[in-house]
């Protein structure tokens, strides 16, 4: 058993989001992709922490953004410096730097720099919240005009500026993320914008009217209690591997209520979006399902294309979809439907992306499939008691062991006995036995 450690949900979501943005990065310098890695890594870590400094931990997140953004902006001023357009300066003391003399591509990054090298700025208090805080925003925008400048600049530009343009590009694109996925969290934390707020059932797709489970999943009342067992049992029953699609689904989903998303696979890129758009990384075939949506009309063509591919990949839930096919004028329409209670009984959720959809599917699918082997295995262990107990009217327990095992039923693993099995059945007819009796009693 390997040790089970807290894994922090925003940091989940900020080491995918890293690692999906560094990818294929080919240009930026080996150091800075370390350091981003180590970044990612500290994300997983248990001492994650966004800026309370827990025991064993050294820097928090925002101190190793802090890092990460003062110096990425000392290394392109001084490529500046190299390229002649500002002078040789010293970042030791970290003292503002005065603009006025510097060139327009120079003056935005020296703006940012002064920005960010002030402490002040980098106090959690400005970072988890949007509120009242345009200047985080406008300062990060200055690293996005000054990279736009430098490629307008450079008509044909050397490895050296491929290089700078690509490490402030990277710059602009975590620090806003990351500001963005802080300050949301914590709104979402403090509940101060409840009625945006959802919040994606504990234990399976569903998003919750209140609370952190679903309607199907709660217990407040004793007749449900069953289905909120067997709802969490499944689900802290199923692999890590379906744990972790889970949290993804559960974070982004949190995260991105506004459903301002954009994808990303091996198929491509959407890049029509802003940046404030979260980039999600997903499969081929998901997301090549996501543009035939958005693209195409709901027609009877496409239906029969979209009837194929949900019934090959959501075999165990695709009966209570499939009569929402022929009477679908849309897919948003379709993904209503869905989500009515005889389909998946997912009412409050008003998302109408499909990949939110697919996700939701996948996640249903795989839950109907362990549950139905739950039920095949209860189906086998009662069918074995029954034939335990009509073997018990003519046979010893050695008898019944002797007959188990010759008929294949049963195995002695290693260091099992056949006393011990005997005295298992012995149990399992007591058992039934008492149920017996008491059942004749009523
Ligand atoms: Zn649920």
């Amino acid at each position: 058993m390997t040790e089970k450690k807290k894994i922090n949900s925003l940091g989940v979501t900020i080491s995918n989001h890293i690692d999906l943005i560094i990818e294929n990065r080919d240009l930026i310098t080996p150091e800075l992709l370390d350091s981003l890695r180590n970044l990612s890594n500290y994300c997983l870590d248990s001492s994650f922490t966004v800026s309370q400094k827990k025991r064993n931990t050294k820097n928090t997140l925002i101190d190793r953004l802090k890092y990460f953004v003062q110096h990425t902006i000392e290394k392109s001023l001084i490529s500046f410096s190299e390229i002649g357009l500002i002078e040789e300066l010293d970042f030791k003391e970290k003292k503002p730097i005065y603009p006025i003399n510097y060139a327009k591509e120079s003056e935005a990054l020296i703006f940012s720099y002064n920005y960010f090298i002030n402490e002040e700025n980098w106090v959690i208090e400005k970072w988890n919240t949007h509120k009242n805080n345009n200047e985080i925003i406008s300062n990060l925008k200055n690293i996005e005009k000054t990279y736009n400048k430098i490629e307008k600049l450079f008509s044909n530009p050397d490895k050296k500026i491929n290089i700078l343009i690509e490490e402030l590009n990277l710059l602009y694109i975590l620090t806003i993320d990351i500001y963005n996925y802080i300050s949301i969290y914590n709104s979402n934390k403090n509940k101060k914008i409840s009625s945006t707020i959802i919040n994606v059932c504990e234990y399976c797709f569903r998003i919750c009217n209140t609370g952190k489970t679903c309607k199907i999943h709660k217990t407040y009342n004793s007749e449900k209690m069953e289905e909120y067992l067997n709802g969490r049992n499944l689900f802290l029953e199923s692999s890590d591997d379906f744990k972790n699609f889970h949290n993804i689904y559960k974070t982004f989903r949190e995260l991105t209520y506004d459903n301002n998303i954009s994808l990303m696979s091996n198929y491509g890129i959407d890049d029509d979006f802003g940046p404030e758009a979260k980039k999600i990384h997903t499969n081929e075939v998901f997301h090549r399902m996501v543009i035939n949506i958005k693209k195409r009309i709901w027609n009877n063509d496409l239906k029969k294309i979209f009837q194929h591919d949900f019934l090959r990949l959501f075999p165990n839930i695709y009966h209570l979809i499939e009569p929402n096919f022929s009477c679908s004028v849309s897919f948003d329409h379709f993904i209503e439907l869905s989500y009515q209670e005889k389909s998946l009984n997912n009412i409050y959720d008003t998302s109408k992306h499909p990949f939110w959809f697919l996700y939701a599917l996948t996640i249903a699918d795989y839950l109907e499939n362990e549950s139905k082997k739950i039920e095949q295995k209860k189906n086998e262990i009662a069918a074995r008691d029954v034939r335990y107990f009509g073997k018990k009217k003519t046979m010893t327990y050695k008898q019944i062991v002797d007959s188990e095992i010759e008929e294949g039923f049963l195995f002695l693993k290693e260091g099992e006995t056949r006393k011990g099995k005997e005295s298992n059945i012995k149990k399992i007819i007591k058992k039934m036995h008492n149920e017996l009796t008491s059942s004749l009693k009523l």
